[in-house]
């Protein structure tokens, strides 16, 4: 199985991103994707059952960003955005855990950032995922995330500059998706670092899904 993230995906995000356009484009000025970003984490990267999160030694700036995750359960080919709702039955939570220091040192150098986003157990997930059918419209969602009991990011799905299936319908064409693959579909505003002994909780429409401890 494979991990495709979306980056960018809510504008007051990409407005608190640090020099994502380069440093001399003004906050304000910056300009929003014109097409979905995406990148691939390895299933190496999955943490699984709330399991505690390692923050790794190679980075000193490890930022957590809560988003909302789509499984995959069927084969996905070049599929239209309006029948890209077939391709998913569950949604759940998870964190995409980024080396901030890192990805930004991979940036300024016009790389890839891999090492940022990749590592190991960086991409957690909720044990439970909940039918769509126990669920309002999929872009009329509210999640939200805590650090050690504080609000630190509120989710609405209507807020996406892409919708799930718009998503699905613009990877779809490049990589196909297979049971089982799972989507990050971007952060809101409010991300932030991690440090030993946080506790990390997180809910979907009243739902505490995420509940484990960074260390
Ligand atoms: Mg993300």
């Amino acid at each position: 199985m494979k991990i495709i993230c979306i980056g960018m995906n809510y504008a007051e995000h990409v407005r608190e991103l640090p020099g994502v356009w380069g440093g001399a484009v003004q906050q304000r000025e910056r300009p929003m994707p014109q097409e979905p970003v995406f990148f691939i984490k390895p299933d190496t990267a999955l943490l699984r059952n709330n399991e505690p999160f390692y923050i790794p030694d190679f980075s000193e700036d490890v930022q957590y960003e809560c988003e909302l995750v789509v499984r995959i359960d069927r084969l996905c080919k070049g599929i239209e955005e309006r029948f890209a709702h077939r391709c998913y039955a569950e949604v759940g939570l998870g964190i995409d855990f980024t080396a901030r220091d890192l990805q930004r040192r991979c940036k300024a150098e016009g790389l890839p950032w891999e090492i940022a986003k990749g590592f190991d157990h960086s991409a957690a997930v909720a044990p439970v995922f909940v039918p769509k059918a126990e669920l309002p419209d999929m872009q009329q969602l509210h999640f939200s995330m805590k650090l050690n009991g504080e609000q630190r990011q509120t989710g609405f799905t209507g807020d996406m500059i892409f919708s799930v299936d718009r998503i699905i319908a613009y990877v779809s064409q490049f990589v196909t998706l297979r049971i089982g693959d799972l989507i990050f579909t971007g952060t809101p505003a409010g991300v932030g670092q991690v440090h030993i002994g946080d506790r990390i909780t997180a809910e979907l429409e009243g739902r505490i899904l995420l509940d484990f401890q960074v260390k």
